[in-house]
Protein backbone atom coordinates (compact mmCIF):
# COMPACT_ATOMS: atom_id res chain seq x y z
CA UNK A 1 0.00 0.00 0.00
CA UNK A 2 3.41 2.13 0.15
CA UNK A 3 2.14 5.75 -2.19
CA UNK A 4 -1.33 4.52 -1.79
CA UNK A 5 -4.06 6.03 0.71
CA UNK A 6 -3.38 5.58 3.99
CA UNK A 7 -5.62 2.34 5.70
CA UNK A 8 -9.15 3.01 6.71
CA UNK A 9 -9.18 0.74 9.56
CA UNK A 10 -6.45 -0.92 11.73
CA UNK A 11 -7.99 -4.21 11.66
CA UNK A 12 -10.60 -5.54 8.82
CA UNK A 13 -12.11 -9.02 9.82
CA UNK A 14 -13.89 -11.33 7.27
CA UNK A 15 -17.42 -13.18 8.49
CA UNK A 16 -19.08 -12.11 11.17
CA UNK A 17 -20.11 -15.64 12.69
CA UNK A 18 -19.01 -16.51 16.31
CA UNK A 19 -15.47 -16.18 15.88
CA UNK A 20 -15.21 -12.79 13.85
CA UNK A 21 -17.61 -11.31 16.54
CA UNK A 22 -15.49 -12.18 18.82
CA UNK A 23 -12.72 -11.02 17.54
CA UNK A 24 -14.30 -8.03 16.95
CA UNK A 25 -15.51 -7.11 20.43
CA UNK A 26 -12.61 -8.05 21.92
CA UNK A 27 -10.31 -5.57 19.69
CA UNK A 28 -12.62 -3.11 19.90
CA UNK A 29 -13.03 -3.23 24.16
CA UNK A 30 -9.07 -2.67 23.20
CA UNK A 31 -10.00 0.68 21.28
CA UNK A 32 -8.47 -1.16 18.24
CA UNK A 33 -9.79 0.04 14.82
CA UNK A 34 -11.69 -2.54 13.24
CA UNK A 35 -14.20 -2.92 10.49
CA UNK A 36 -16.39 -6.25 10.14
CA UNK A 37 -17.78 -7.05 7.21
CA UNK A 38 -20.50 -9.81 6.72
CA UNK A 39 -22.21 -10.75 3.48
CA UNK A 40 -25.37 -12.25 5.23
CA UNK A 41 -27.73 -9.19 5.29
CA UNK A 42 -28.37 -10.02 9.08
CA UNK A 43 -28.00 -12.99 11.50
CA UNK A 44 -29.74 -15.67 10.38
CA UNK A 45 -32.13 -17.98 12.62
CA UNK A 46 -30.23 -21.22 11.88
CA UNK A 47 -28.73 -23.94 14.12
CA UNK A 48 -25.18 -24.67 14.43
CA UNK A 49 -23.01 -24.85 17.60
CA UNK A 50 -24.89 -24.65 20.73
CA UNK A 51 -22.49 -25.34 23.54
CA UNK A 52 -19.95 -23.05 24.91
CA UNK A 53 -17.33 -25.09 26.65
CA UNK A 54 -15.91 -23.49 30.26
CA UNK A 55 -12.99 -22.27 28.65
CA UNK A 56 -14.92 -20.26 26.27
CA UNK A 57 -17.39 -18.96 29.23
CA UNK A 58 -14.05 -18.18 31.00
CA UNK A 59 -13.31 -15.87 28.12
CA UNK A 60 -16.67 -14.64 27.74
CA UNK A 61 -16.38 -13.86 31.71
CA UNK A 62 -12.95 -11.41 30.86
CA UNK A 63 -14.52 -9.83 28.16
CA UNK A 64 -17.44 -8.20 30.38
CA UNK A 65 -20.13 -11.07 28.23
CA UNK A 66 -20.83 -13.60 30.20
CA UNK A 67 -23.76 -12.68 32.54
CA UNK A 68 -25.36 -11.74 29.21
CA UNK A 69 -24.97 -14.98 27.80
CA UNK A 70 -26.11 -16.41 30.56
CA UNK A 71 -29.47 -14.51 30.28
CA UNK A 72 -30.14 -15.44 26.55
CA UNK A 73 -29.12 -19.30 26.91
CA UNK A 74 -30.39 -22.07 28.28
CA UNK A 75 -32.15 -21.22 31.90
CA UNK A 76 -29.36 -22.42 34.64
CA UNK A 77 -31.29 -25.46 36.12
CA UNK A 78 -32.12 -27.32 33.07
CA UNK A 79 -30.40 -30.67 33.45
CA UNK A 80 -27.73 -31.10 30.63
CA UNK A 81 -27.79 -35.45 30.41
CA UNK A 82 -27.52 -37.49 27.66
CA UNK A 83 -29.02 -39.82 26.42
CA UNK A 84 -29.19 -42.90 24.50
CA UNK A 85 -32.63 -43.86 22.96
CA UNK A 86 -34.71 -46.26 20.79
CA UNK A 87 -37.45 -42.96 20.91
CA UNK A 88 -38.30 -40.74 23.73
CA UNK A 89 -41.54 -42.50 24.85
CA UNK A 90 -39.86 -45.42 25.73
CA UNK A 91 -37.61 -46.19 28.68
CA UNK A 92 -34.22 -44.92 27.80
CA UNK A 93 -30.96 -47.57 27.13
CA UNK A 94 -28.72 -45.12 28.77
CA UNK A 95 -28.86 -41.81 30.87
CA UNK A 96 -25.09 -40.11 31.51
CA UNK A 97 -25.83 -37.12 33.75
CA UNK A 98 -24.21 -34.31 33.46
CA UNK A 99 -24.81 -30.64 36.24
CA UNK A 100 -26.56 -28.04 35.15
CA UNK A 101 -25.25 -25.01 34.95
CA UNK A 102 -26.66 -24.23 38.73
CA UNK A 103 -25.34 -27.22 39.71
CA UNK A 104 -21.98 -26.48 38.30
CA UNK A 105 -21.64 -23.85 39.95
CA UNK A 106 -22.09 -25.33 43.13
CA UNK A 107 -19.59 -28.11 42.70
CA UNK A 108 -16.67 -24.77 41.17
CA UNK A 109 -17.85 -23.17 44.46
CA UNK A 110 -16.56 -26.03 46.86
CA UNK A 111 -13.23 -26.82 44.88
CA UNK A 112 -10.24 -24.93 45.18
CA UNK A 113 -7.48 -27.27 44.13
CA UNK A 114 -7.11 -25.71 40.75
CA UNK A 115 -8.84 -28.53 39.30
CA UNK A 116 -12.25 -26.92 37.89
CA UNK A 117 -12.85 -23.75 35.72
CA UNK A 118 -14.37 -21.17 36.84
CA UNK A 119 -17.00 -20.71 34.81
CA UNK A 120 -19.66 -23.84 33.53
CA UNK A 121 -20.29 -24.41 30.10
CA UNK A 122 -23.00 -22.65 28.83
CA UNK A 123 -25.55 -23.75 26.10
CA UNK A 124 -26.79 -20.85 24.33
CA UNK A 125 -27.30 -21.66 20.21
CA UNK A 126 -25.41 -19.89 17.38
CA UNK A 127 -29.01 -18.35 15.86
CA UNK A 128 -28.51 -16.49 19.98
CA UNK A 129 -25.24 -15.51 20.25
CA UNK A 130 -24.55 -13.94 17.14
CA UNK A 131 -27.49 -11.15 17.56
CA UNK A 132 -26.19 -10.89 21.25
CA UNK A 133 -22.44 -10.40 19.88
CA UNK A 134 -23.64 -8.16 16.93
CA UNK A 135 -25.42 -5.62 19.16
CA UNK A 136 -21.81 -5.41 21.26
CA UNK A 137 -19.62 -4.93 18.59
CA UNK A 138 -21.79 -2.14 17.30
CA UNK A 139 -21.78 -0.69 20.96
CA UNK A 140 -17.83 -0.15 20.62
CA UNK A 141 -17.20 3.15 19.41
CA UNK A 142 -13.80 1.85 17.45
CA UNK A 143 -15.63 -0.97 15.95
CA UNK A 144 -17.48 -0.79 12.26
CA UNK A 145 -20.22 -3.61 11.79
CA UNK A 146 -21.42 -3.46 7.86
CA UNK A 147 -23.71 -6.68 7.40
CA UNK A 148 -24.65 -7.23 3.35
CA UNK A 149 -21.12 -6.49 2.47
CA UNK A 150 -19.49 -9.47 0.53
CA UNK A 151 -15.64 -10.14 0.13
CA UNK A 152 -14.44 -10.86 -2.84
CA UNK A 153 -10.79 -10.52 -3.04
CA UNK A 154 -7.61 -9.40 -1.48
CA UNK A 155 -3.98 -8.06 -2.02
CA UNK A 156 -1.17 -7.04 0.40
CA UNK A 157 2.79 -5.56 0.52
CA UNK A 158 4.36 -4.44 3.37
CA UNK A 159 2.16 -2.23 5.31
CA UNK A 160 -1.27 -3.72 5.05
CA UNK A 161 -3.62 -5.45 3.33
CA UNK A 162 -6.53 -4.15 0.74
CA UNK A 163 -9.95 -5.92 -0.04
CA UNK A 164 -12.02 -5.59 -2.40
CA UNK A 165 -15.92 -5.84 -1.02
CA UNK A 166 -19.38 -5.72 -2.62
CA UNK A 167 -21.85 -3.44 -0.34
CA UNK A 168 -25.55 -3.83 -0.08
CA UNK A 169 -26.05 -1.76 -3.59
CA UNK A 170 -23.92 -4.52 -5.45
CA UNK A 171 -20.82 -1.89 -6.31
CA UNK A 172 -17.64 -2.98 -5.44
CA UNK A 173 -15.18 -0.89 -3.10
CA UNK A 174 -11.61 -1.38 -1.24
CA UNK A 175 -10.90 -1.01 2.03
CA UNK A 176 -8.12 -0.70 2.89
CA UNK A 177 -6.56 -2.35 6.05
CA UNK A 178 -3.05 -2.87 8.22
CA UNK A 179 -3.76 -6.35 9.16
CA UNK A 180 -6.83 -8.65 7.65
CA UNK A 181 -8.41 -11.61 9.48
CA UNK A 182 -10.15 -14.70 7.39
CA UNK A 183 -12.77 -15.59 9.80
CA UNK A 184 -15.28 -16.24 7.16
CA UNK A 185 -16.12 -20.01 7.53
CA UNK A 186 -15.14 -23.01 6.17
CA UNK A 187 -14.97 -22.49 2.65
CA UNK A 188 -13.30 -18.99 3.04
CA UNK A 189 -12.47 -16.96 0.12
CA UNK A 190 -9.68 -15.78 2.42
CA UNK A 191 -8.42 -18.93 2.44
CA UNK A 192 -8.29 -19.62 -0.69
CA UNK A 193 -7.13 -16.13 -1.83
CA UNK A 194 -3.62 -16.88 -0.08
CA UNK A 195 -3.85 -20.33 -1.75
CA UNK A 196 -3.60 -22.16 1.43
CA UNK A 197 -4.83 -25.58 1.58
CA UNK A 198 -6.65 -27.80 4.13
CA UNK A 199 -5.55 -30.99 5.00
CA UNK A 200 -6.96 -34.04 6.08
CA UNK A 201 -10.02 -36.21 5.91
CA UNK A 202 -13.14 -34.23 4.24
CA UNK A 203 -16.50 -34.86 3.37
CA UNK A 204 -16.47 -38.09 6.17
CA UNK A 205 -20.71 -38.21 6.93
CA UNK A 206 -23.37 -36.35 5.07
CA UNK A 207 -26.31 -35.66 7.74
CA UNK A 208 -29.58 -33.81 7.43
CA UNK A 209 -30.67 -31.47 9.90
CA UNK A 210 -33.86 -30.11 10.65
CA UNK A 211 -35.00 -26.95 13.40
CA UNK A 212 -38.24 -27.50 14.95
CA UNK A 213 -40.32 -25.62 17.14
CA UNK A 214 -42.06 -27.60 19.60
CA UNK A 215 -43.33 -25.91 22.22
CA UNK A 216 -44.58 -28.72 24.78
CA UNK A 217 -42.05 -30.83 24.27
CA UNK A 218 -39.56 -30.38 27.01
CA UNK A 219 -42.60 -29.93 29.61
CA UNK A 220 -44.06 -33.45 28.14
CA UNK A 221 -40.87 -35.14 27.36
CA UNK A 222 -41.98 -38.89 27.55
CA UNK A 223 -39.05 -40.90 29.07
CA UNK A 224 -39.56 -43.21 31.73
CA UNK A 225 -41.07 -42.69 34.94
CA UNK A 226 -39.21 -39.00 35.56
CA UNK A 227 -38.92 -35.78 33.61
CA UNK A 228 -36.17 -37.19 31.16
CA UNK A 229 -34.96 -33.88 30.69
CA UNK A 230 -31.55 -33.55 28.85
CA UNK A 231 -29.74 -31.71 25.87
CA UNK A 232 -28.84 -34.97 23.35
CA UNK A 233 -30.83 -37.80 22.67
CA UNK A 234 -29.43 -40.19 20.62
CA UNK A 235 -31.35 -42.67 19.00
CA UNK A 236 -29.82 -46.25 18.60
CA UNK A 237 -30.77 -46.70 14.71
CA UNK A 238 -29.13 -47.11 11.49
CA UNK A 239 -29.07 -43.73 10.57
CA UNK A 240 -26.65 -42.04 13.28
CA UNK A 241 -29.77 -40.23 14.30
CA UNK A 242 -29.64 -36.66 17.42
CA UNK A 243 -32.01 -34.93 18.89
CA UNK A 244 -30.72 -31.57 20.46
CA UNK A 245 -32.44 -29.33 22.77
CA UNK A 246 -31.79 -25.63 21.91
CA UNK A 247 -31.40 -22.84 24.40
CA UNK A 248 -35.26 -21.80 24.56
CA UNK A 249 -36.32 -25.57 25.70
CA UNK A 250 -38.57 -24.72 22.56
CA UNK A 251 -36.42 -25.21 19.88
CA UNK A 252 -35.16 -28.59 18.68
CA UNK A 253 -32.63 -29.95 15.88
CA UNK A 254 -32.88 -33.28 14.19
CA UNK A 255 -29.68 -34.69 12.47
CA UNK A 256 -30.16 -37.87 11.04
CA UNK A 257 -28.35 -39.40 8.12
CA UNK A 258 -31.72 -39.73 5.28
CA UNK A 259 -31.47 -39.39 1.56
CA UNK A 260 -34.15 -36.16 0.90
CA UNK A 261 -35.29 -33.54 3.20
CA UNK A 262 -38.77 -34.51 3.63
CA UNK A 263 -38.04 -37.49 5.56
CA UNK A 264 -36.62 -35.16 8.52
CA UNK A 265 -40.45 -34.75 9.32
CA UNK A 266 -41.14 -38.46 9.83
CA UNK A 267 -37.88 -39.36 11.46
CA UNK A 268 -38.48 -36.20 14.25
CA UNK A 269 -42.00 -37.90 15.06
CA UNK A 270 -40.42 -41.09 15.34
CA UNK A 271 -37.67 -40.23 17.66
CA UNK A 272 -40.71 -38.31 19.77
CA UNK A 273 -42.68 -41.05 19.53
CA UNK A 274 -46.02 -39.69 20.75
CA UNK A 275 -48.19 -36.92 18.27
CA UNK A 276 -47.03 -33.61 19.38
CA UNK A 277 -47.48 -30.45 17.91
CA UNK A 278 -44.72 -29.34 15.73
CA UNK A 279 -43.48 -26.89 12.75
CA UNK A 280 -40.56 -27.75 11.14
CA UNK A 281 -38.78 -24.01 9.99
CA UNK A 282 -35.73 -25.39 8.06
CA UNK A 283 -33.92 -28.30 6.69
CA UNK A 284 -30.44 -28.57 5.52
CA UNK A 285 -27.83 -30.69 4.56
CA UNK A 286 -24.32 -30.71 6.35
CA UNK A 287 -20.73 -32.99 6.08
CA UNK A 288 -18.08 -34.38 8.78
CA UNK A 289 -14.58 -32.37 8.37
CA UNK A 290 -11.52 -33.06 10.15
CA UNK A 291 -9.38 -30.46 8.25
CA UNK A 292 -6.54 -28.44 9.53
CA UNK A 293 -4.85 -25.73 7.23
CA UNK A 294 -1.66 -25.79 6.28
CA UNK A 295 -0.73 -22.25 7.88
CA UNK A 296 -2.95 -19.42 9.57
CA UNK A 297 -1.22 -16.62 8.23
CA UNK A 298 0.28 -15.29 5.04
CA UNK A 299 1.92 -11.80 5.74
CA UNK A 300 -0.86 -9.52 7.30
CA UNK A 301 -3.57 -11.71 6.87
CA UNK A 302 -4.84 -14.59 9.41
CA UNK A 303 -6.95 -16.99 9.97
CA UNK A 304 -9.32 -17.73 12.42
CA UNK A 305 -12.06 -20.32 13.97
CA UNK A 306 -13.40 -22.44 10.53
CA UNK A 307 -11.63 -20.83 8.21
CA UNK A 308 -8.48 -22.64 9.78
CA UNK A 309 -9.97 -25.60 11.57
CA UNK A 310 -12.90 -27.79 10.50
CA UNK A 311 -14.26 -30.99 13.34
CA UNK A 312 -16.65 -33.19 13.58
CA UNK A 313 -19.30 -31.70 16.06
CA UNK A 314 -18.85 -34.60 18.11
CA UNK A 315 -17.10 -32.93 21.38
CA UNK A 316 -18.36 -29.55 20.26
CA UNK A 317 -15.11 -28.50 20.27
CA UNK A 318 -14.80 -25.90 16.55
CA UNK A 319 -16.13 -22.68 17.84
CA UNK A 320 -14.71 -22.82 20.94
CA UNK A 321 -11.45 -23.54 19.30
CA UNK A 322 -12.49 -20.35 17.36
CA UNK A 323 -12.89 -18.66 20.00
CA UNK A 324 -9.58 -19.42 21.43
CA UNK A 325 -7.96 -17.92 17.98
CA UNK A 326 -9.74 -14.84 18.86
CA UNK A 327 -8.63 -14.06 22.12
CA UNK A 328 -4.94 -15.05 21.34
CA UNK A 329 -4.93 -13.07 18.18
CA UNK A 330 -6.68 -10.09 18.93
CA UNK A 331 -4.30 -8.96 22.03
CA UNK A 332 -1.45 -9.18 19.87
CA UNK A 333 -2.41 -7.08 16.86
CA UNK A 334 -3.21 -4.48 19.41
CA UNK A 335 0.51 -4.67 20.97
CA UNK A 336 1.50 -4.42 17.50
CA UNK A 337 -0.39 -1.60 16.47
CA UNK A 338 0.17 -0.03 19.63
CA UNK A 339 4.29 -0.62 19.30
CA UNK A 340 5.38 -2.45 22.11
CA UNK A 341 4.79 -5.65 20.55
CA UNK A 342 7.78 -7.29 18.22
CA UNK A 343 7.45 -9.35 15.40
CA UNK A 344 7.75 -12.28 17.02
CA UNK A 345 4.07 -11.92 18.99
CA UNK A 346 2.30 -12.14 15.54
CA UNK A 347 4.74 -14.86 14.03
CA UNK A 348 3.63 -16.66 17.34
CA UNK A 349 -0.38 -16.75 16.72
CA UNK A 350 -0.34 -19.62 14.06
CA UNK A 351 2.42 -21.70 16.35
CA UNK A 352 0.19 -21.45 19.44
CA UNK A 353 -3.14 -21.99 17.66
CA UNK A 354 -2.11 -24.31 14.82
CA UNK A 355 -1.23 -26.90 17.95
CA UNK A 356 -4.22 -26.68 19.21
CA UNK A 357 -6.25 -26.75 16.21
CA UNK A 358 -4.23 -29.62 15.43
CA UNK A 359 -4.99 -31.24 18.74
CA UNK A 360 -8.72 -30.77 18.64
CA UNK A 361 -9.12 -31.43 14.83
CA UNK A 362 -7.66 -35.36 16.79
CA UNK A 363 -9.93 -35.18 19.74
CA UNK A 364 -12.74 -34.52 17.56
CA UNK A 365 -12.06 -37.32 15.79
CA UNK A 366 -11.65 -39.35 19.18
CA UNK A 367 -14.65 -38.25 19.94
CA UNK A 368 -16.47 -39.56 17.21
CA UNK A 369 -14.76 -42.75 16.67
CA UNK A 370 -16.02 -43.53 19.97
CA UNK A 371 -19.76 -42.53 18.41
CA UNK A 372 -19.30 -45.06 15.72
CA UNK A 373 -17.85 -47.73 17.97
CA UNK A 374 -21.12 -47.95 20.26
CA UNK A 375 -23.61 -47.40 16.70
CA UNK A 376 -21.69 -50.25 15.27
CA UNK A 377 -23.40 -52.39 17.92
CA UNK A 378 -26.37 -51.53 16.47
CA UNK A 379 -28.53 -54.49 15.18
CA UNK A 380 -32.04 -54.57 13.22
CA UNK A 381 -33.33 -56.56 16.14
CA UNK A 382 -32.79 -54.04 18.63
CA UNK A 383 -36.58 -53.57 19.25
CA UNK A 384 -37.43 -56.85 19.63
CA UNK A 385 -38.34 -58.87 22.89
CA UNK A 386 -36.33 -62.14 22.50
CA UNK A 387 -32.96 -63.47 24.13
CA UNK A 388 -31.29 -62.11 20.36
CA UNK A 389 -32.93 -58.17 20.72
CA UNK A 390 -31.70 -58.33 24.58
CA UNK A 391 -28.13 -58.86 23.86
CA UNK A 392 -28.11 -56.79 20.83
CA UNK A 393 -29.63 -53.70 23.54
CA UNK A 394 -26.53 -54.87 26.23
CA UNK A 395 -23.90 -55.01 24.14
CA UNK A 396 -24.82 -51.26 22.70
CA UNK A 397 -25.15 -50.05 25.96
CA UNK A 398 -21.94 -51.72 27.32
CA UNK A 399 -20.51 -49.94 24.82
CA UNK A 400 -21.80 -46.67 24.61
CA UNK A 401 -21.48 -46.10 28.45
CA UNK A 402 -17.88 -46.14 27.67
CA UNK A 403 -17.58 -44.41 24.19
CA UNK A 404 -19.86 -42.23 24.27
CA UNK A 405 -18.20 -39.79 27.16
CA UNK A 406 -15.62 -39.32 25.03
CA UNK A 407 -17.86 -36.81 23.34
CA UNK A 408 -19.16 -35.37 26.95
CA UNK A 409 -16.43 -35.55 29.23
CA UNK A 410 -13.26 -33.79 27.05
CA UNK A 411 -12.06 -31.12 30.31
CA UNK A 412 -8.42 -31.76 28.53
CA UNK A 413 -8.83 -30.72 25.60
CA UNK A 414 -11.05 -27.44 26.41
CA UNK A 415 -9.09 -26.21 29.73
CA UNK A 416 -5.61 -28.31 29.43
CA UNK A 417 -4.00 -26.88 26.19
CA UNK A 418 -0.88 -25.47 26.53
CA UNK A 419 1.09 -23.59 24.17
CA UNK A 420 4.46 -25.39 23.30
CA UNK A 421 7.48 -24.01 21.31
CA UNK A 422 6.21 -20.65 21.27
CA UNK A 423 8.87 -17.65 20.58
CA UNK A 424 6.90 -15.79 23.33
CA UNK A 425 7.25 -17.86 26.22
CA UNK A 426 9.68 -18.59 28.62
CA UNK A 427 9.63 -22.72 27.87
CA UNK A 428 10.55 -24.78 30.71
CA UNK A 429 11.84 -27.96 28.72
CA UNK A 430 9.80 -31.07 29.27
CA UNK A 431 6.15 -29.86 30.43
CA UNK A 432 3.21 -32.35 30.98
CA UNK A 433 1.33 -34.93 28.65
CA UNK A 434 -1.75 -33.34 26.87
CA UNK A 435 -4.77 -35.10 27.70
CA UNK A 436 -8.11 -34.90 26.11
CA UNK A 437 -10.06 -36.08 28.60
CA UNK A 438 -8.12 -35.29 31.98
CA UNK A 439 -7.53 -32.15 33.40
CA UNK A 440 -4.58 -31.20 35.95
CA UNK A 441 -3.91 -28.36 37.01
CA UNK A 442 -0.34 -27.31 35.93
CA UNK A 443 1.19 -23.64 35.79
CA UNK A 444 3.94 -24.62 33.06
CA UNK A 445 4.75 -21.95 31.38
CA UNK A 446 1.98 -21.81 27.87
CA UNK A 447 -0.61 -23.55 30.33
CA UNK A 448 -3.37 -21.42 30.97
CA UNK A 449 -3.32 -20.58 34.84
CA UNK A 450 -6.00 -22.26 36.66
CA UNK A 451 -8.73 -21.22 38.61
CA UNK A 452 -8.37 -20.68 42.68
CA UNK A 453 -10.53 -18.86 45.04
CA UNK A 454 -9.16 -16.09 47.03
CA UNK A 455 -10.07 -16.05 50.84
CA UNK A 456 -12.89 -13.24 50.21
CA UNK A 457 -14.07 -15.98 47.84
CA UNK A 458 -13.23 -14.25 43.95
CA UNK A 459 -11.35 -16.10 41.57
CA UNK A 460 -7.80 -14.49 41.56
CA UNK A 461 -8.15 -14.67 37.60
CA UNK A 462 -10.71 -11.49 37.84
CA UNK A 463 -6.99 -9.95 39.15
CA UNK A 464 -5.36 -10.63 36.06
CA UNK A 465 -5.65 -7.63 33.44
CA UNK A 466 -5.65 -6.63 30.22
CA UNK A 467 -1.72 -6.57 29.66
CA UNK A 468 0.80 -8.80 31.69
CA UNK A 469 0.34 -9.58 35.30
CA UNK A 470 3.35 -10.38 38.03
CA UNK A 471 1.63 -12.60 40.44
CA UNK A 472 3.67 -12.22 43.93
CA UNK A 473 2.49 -15.48 45.69
CA UNK A 474 2.04 -16.49 49.36
CA UNK A 475 3.47 -13.54 51.29
CA UNK A 476 6.79 -13.74 48.97
CA UNK A 477 9.90 -12.03 49.83
CA UNK A 478 12.00 -12.56 46.74
CA UNK A 479 13.18 -9.60 44.64
CA UNK A 480 10.99 -9.16 41.31
CA UNK A 481 12.14 -5.42 40.88
CA UNK A 482 14.39 -6.37 38.03
CA UNK A 483 11.78 -8.07 36.12
CA UNK A 484 9.19 -5.10 36.99
CA UNK A 485 11.48 -2.71 36.04
CA UNK A 486 11.89 -4.66 32.74
CA UNK A 487 8.75 -5.03 32.09
CA UNK A 488 7.40 -1.45 32.61
CA UNK A 489 10.31 -0.29 30.02
CA UNK A 490 9.04 -2.47 27.61
CA UNK A 491 5.80 -0.31 27.36
CA UNK A 492 3.39 -3.25 27.80
CA UNK A 493 0.63 -2.62 30.00
CA UNK A 494 2.11 -4.58 33.36
CA UNK A 495 0.87 -4.37 36.39
CA UNK A 496 2.20 -6.59 39.69
CA UNK A 497 -0.72 -7.94 42.17
CA UNK A 498 0.21 -9.12 45.39
CA UNK A 499 -1.36 -12.35 46.97
CA UNK A 500 -1.00 -13.21 50.12
CA UNK A 501 -3.72 -15.98 50.21
CA UNK A 502 -2.17 -19.29 50.49
CA UNK A 503 -4.37 -21.23 48.29
CA UNK A 504 -3.05 -19.83 44.88
CA UNK A 505 0.79 -20.67 46.10
CA UNK A 506 -0.46 -23.87 47.29
CA UNK A 507 -2.21 -24.89 43.82
CA UNK A 508 0.25 -22.74 41.35
CA UNK A 509 3.84 -24.11 43.18
CA UNK A 510 5.52 -20.98 42.81
CA UNK A 511 6.29 -17.48 44.43
CA UNK A 512 6.47 -15.28 41.08
CA UNK A 513 4.10 -16.36 37.87
CA UNK A 514 3.75 -13.89 35.46
CA UNK A 515 0.23 -14.01 32.78
CA UNK A 516 -0.09 -12.73 29.80
CA UNK A 517 -3.34 -11.06 28.54
CA UNK A 518 -5.37 -14.34 27.46
CA UNK A 519 -4.21 -16.03 30.52
CA UNK A 520 -1.60 -18.23 29.50
CA UNK A 521 1.80 -18.09 31.83
CA UNK A 522 4.83 -17.41 30.46
CA UNK A 523 7.01 -17.71 33.09
CA UNK A 524 7.33 -18.44 36.70
CA UNK A 525 9.99 -19.05 38.99
CA UNK A 526 11.00 -18.66 42.92
CA UNK A 527 13.45 -15.87 42.25
CA UNK A 528 13.66 -12.78 40.00
CA UNK A 529 14.95 -14.27 36.25
CA UNK A 530 18.57 -13.80 35.89
CA UNK A 531 18.27 -11.30 32.61
CA UNK A 532 14.67 -10.00 33.35
CA UNK A 533 15.61 -7.41 30.27
CA UNK A 534 15.70 -10.68 27.88
CA UNK A 535 12.79 -11.92 29.46
CA UNK A 536 10.89 -8.92 29.25
CA UNK A 537 12.31 -8.83 25.71
CA UNK A 538 10.85 -12.61 24.66
CA UNK A 539 7.28 -12.01 25.99
CA UNK A 540 6.75 -9.30 24.45
CA UNK A 541 7.45 -10.64 20.98
CA UNK A 542 10.70 -8.69 20.63
CA UNK A 543 13.65 -11.73 20.92
CA UNK A 544 14.41 -14.41 19.25
CA UNK A 545 13.10 -17.67 21.57
CA UNK A 546 15.61 -19.28 23.94
CA UNK A 547 14.47 -21.47 27.21
CA UNK A 548 14.96 -19.29 30.17
CA UNK A 549 15.92 -21.81 32.89
CA UNK A 550 13.46 -21.78 35.98
CA UNK A 551 15.18 -20.93 39.12
C1 LIG B 1 -24.59 -29.32 13.67
C2 LIG B 1 -23.45 -28.57 14.25
C3 LIG B 1 -23.32 -28.44 15.63
C4 LIG B 1 -22.23 -27.77 16.18
N1 LIG B 1 -22.11 -27.65 17.55
C5 LIG B 1 -21.05 -27.01 18.08
C6 LIG B 1 -20.93 -26.81 19.48
O1 LIG B 1 -21.80 -27.21 20.25
N2 LIG B 1 -19.84 -26.16 19.96
C7 LIG B 1 -18.88 -25.69 19.10
O2 LIG B 1 -17.88 -25.11 19.59
N3 LIG B 1 -18.99 -25.81 17.77
C8 LIG B 1 -20.04 -26.47 17.24
N4 LIG B 1 -20.18 -26.56 15.89
C9 LIG B 1 -19.18 -25.93 15.02
C10 LIG B 1 -19.46 -24.44 14.94
O3 LIG B 1 -20.76 -24.20 14.45
C11 LIG B 1 -18.42 -23.78 14.04
O4 LIG B 1 -17.15 -24.19 14.45
C12 LIG B 1 -18.55 -22.26 14.14
O5 LIG B 1 -19.74 -21.81 13.54
C13 LIG B 1 -17.36 -21.59 13.47
O6 LIG B 1 -17.49 -20.21 13.61
P1 LIG B 1 -16.80 -19.24 12.58
O7 LIG B 1 -17.18 -17.87 13.03
O8 LIG B 1 -15.37 -19.59 12.43
O9 LIG B 1 -17.45 -19.58 11.17
P2 LIG B 1 -18.97 -19.51 10.70
O10 LIG B 1 -19.90 -19.73 11.82
O11 LIG B 1 -19.06 -20.41 9.52
O12 LIG B 1 -19.14 -18.01 10.24
C14 LIG B 1 -18.51 -17.51 9.08
C15 LIG B 1 -19.21 -16.23 8.67
O13 LIG B 1 -18.51 -15.68 7.56
C16 LIG B 1 -19.44 -15.22 6.62
N5 LIG B 1 -18.81 -15.18 5.30
C17 LIG B 1 -18.40 -16.24 4.56
N6 LIG B 1 -17.87 -15.83 3.40
C18 LIG B 1 -17.93 -14.47 3.42
C19 LIG B 1 -17.55 -13.45 2.49
N7 LIG B 1 -17.01 -13.77 1.30
N8 LIG B 1 -17.75 -12.17 2.81
C20 LIG B 1 -18.31 -11.82 4.03
N9 LIG B 1 -18.72 -12.76 4.93
C21 LIG B 1 -18.52 -14.06 4.63
C22 LIG B 1 -20.59 -16.23 6.71
O14 LIG B 1 -21.79 -15.72 6.19
C23 LIG B 1 -20.64 -16.49 8.20
O15 LIG B 1 -21.51 -15.60 8.86
C24 LIG B 1 -21.27 -27.21 15.31
C25 LIG B 1 -21.41 -27.32 13.93
C26 LIG B 1 -22.49 -28.00 13.40
C27 LIG B 1 -22.62 -28.12 11.90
Amino acid sequence: MRGSAPPSTDVLVVGAGPVGLTLAVDLGRRGVRCTLVEQKAAPEFLPKMERCNARTMEIFRRMGLADRIRAAGLPADVPMDVYIILAMNEPPLLRLEYPSVAEARAQIAACNDGSMPLEPYQLISQYTIEPLLKLEAERLPSVTVRYGCEFLSLSQDDDGAVATVRGADGSAHEIRARYLVGCDGGGSGVRRQLGIQLHGQGNLLRFHQALYRCPSLYDRIPIGDGPGRGRHYHVADDRATFLIMQDSTRHWTLHAVVDRAEDMAAQFERTIGVPVDYEMLYVGAWKQNLLLADRYREGRVFLAGDSAHLMIPTGGLGMNTGVGDAIDLSWKLHATLQGWGGPNLLDSYEIERRQVGDRNVGASRYASLGRRAWRGQYRPDIREDTAAGRSTRDALVRTADVEQRKTNEMIGAELGYRYVGSPVIAEEPGGPEHLYREYVPTTWPGARLPHVWLDDRTPLHDRIGDGFTLLRLGRTSVDSSGLERAMRASGAPFHVSVVDDAAPRDVYGYDLIMVRPDLHVVWRGNAGPAEPESLAALVTGNSLPRTCERK
